[in-house]
């Protein structure tokens, strides 16, 4: 294995010279600040915010052992996605490797930035094709995307297929945990010692309760994370986003208690939805949703929405034929869910 960031990030951004803001070139605590054109009247936010996060990320470093360096963090997951694109992945030339079904912001991210992305399905039961996949990587693949656990089929994929990928594969091997909170299994982050082209995606969008927040996390190695630091906007977190994140993460037992809630209710809701007879499988799922294979998907769909209940159709996903991907909910909503399918059936 011989993993070297050279020879995988893009010549014009190894070449960059990257924008410096006023922050950057005076980093220290002073009593007058003249240096960023700033408003000086005190709106609460008349200035400008920290470039690099360092308070926020002192506190995700304690929360996941990660050191500081080792982290990168984005205005969601969205964000984090796409500069990995645009760090690592020549448009027109590079190429790149999606599981579907998997989360579609990948290959959306790779059209937005004219960058081909080679298809490795799942097994009919969700796990990786491992000859499959290593018979798709070629000289121009510059990224491999693991949704682990995935989404929209719920489950972790198998440690030692990943595993082998990490070891033989020179380019950058990305695991999306945006539901690793709900999951026995564990985290990736734990492997970023051994892994130079691990890249492992977080989010405070699922389990922490804050998708409006907007905050997407990055554990690497720091010569990657350095490569997206250089090409980020230089105020991508802005200092509300900064404030409220560092607030939460102060309070993290109510993430957990939370946590807590919405897996008690996957059981029960697993429970309640396999009793209803057109229901033909639950898949076991990691994540806070259940993708249930359901006689008349689409119909049924159709008649929750005039219900004013939504769920997500995704019967038109290969694989995922007649699936329903449910969301878990408070332990009121999964009821009126249940006996809304118990009246249509
Ligand atoms: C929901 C989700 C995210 C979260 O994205 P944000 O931009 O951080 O809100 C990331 N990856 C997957 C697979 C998801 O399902």
């Amino acid at each position: 294995m011989s993993f070297d960031i050279n020879k995988i990030v893009r010549p014009s951004i190894a070449a960059l010279k990257p924008y410096s803001s006023a922050r950057d070139e005076f980093t220290g605590k002073a009593d007058v600040y003249l240096d960023a054109n700033e408003n000086p009247f005190d709106t609460g936010l008349n200035r400008y915010p920290d470039p690099y996060q360092q308070e926020l990320k002192s506190a995700i470093s304690k929360i996941k052992n990660v050191p500081k360096e080792n982290i990168f963090l984005g205005n969601g997951s969205d964000e984090v996605i796409d500069l990995l694109f645009r760090g690592f992945c020549e448009p027109g030339k590079d190429e790149v490797i999606t599981l579907p079904p998997t989360y579609g912001m990948y290959q959306v991210s790779a059209d937005i930035n004219h960058i081909k992305t080679n298809k490795v399905s799942l097994t009919p039961d969700f796990e990786i094709d491992e000859a499959k996949l290593e018979a798709t990587i070629n000289p121009n693949t510059k990224i491999i995307w693991f949704c682990s656990p995935n989404n929209p089929t719920g489950n972790a994929l198998d440690p030692d297929a990943i595993i082998k990928i990490l070891k033989s594969f020179n380019g950058i091997v990305v695991i999306d945990e945006a539901y690793i909170d709900f999951s026995a299994s564990q985290s990736w982050i734990d492997f970023l010692d051994f892994y130079p082209n691990l890249f492992v995606m977080q989010t405070l969008s699922k389990a922490w309760g804050l998708a409006g927040l907007r905050l997407g996390m990055g554990f690497a190695s720091k010569a990657i994370i350095e490569i997206l630091n250089k090409i980020k906007p230089p105020y991508n977190i802005n200092t509300l986003t900064q404030d409220k994140a560092l607030e939460a993460l102060g309070h993290f037992e109510e993430k957990n208690e939370a946590v807590d809630v919405i897996l008690n209710e996957r059981i029960n809701l697993n429970q309640a939805l396999s009793e209803l007879q057109t229901v033909r499988h639950i898949y076991k799922s990691d994540a806070n949703f259940l993708l249930v294979k359901i006689d008349h998907a689409s119909t049924i769909y159709q008649k929750l929405v005039e219900q004013s209940i939504i769920v997500r159709n995704r019967s038109n996903v290969t694989l995922c034929e007649d699936c329903l991907r449910i969301t878990v909910g408070t332990p009121e909503e999964n009821k009126t869910l249940i006996s809304a399918l118990k009246q249509l059936i």
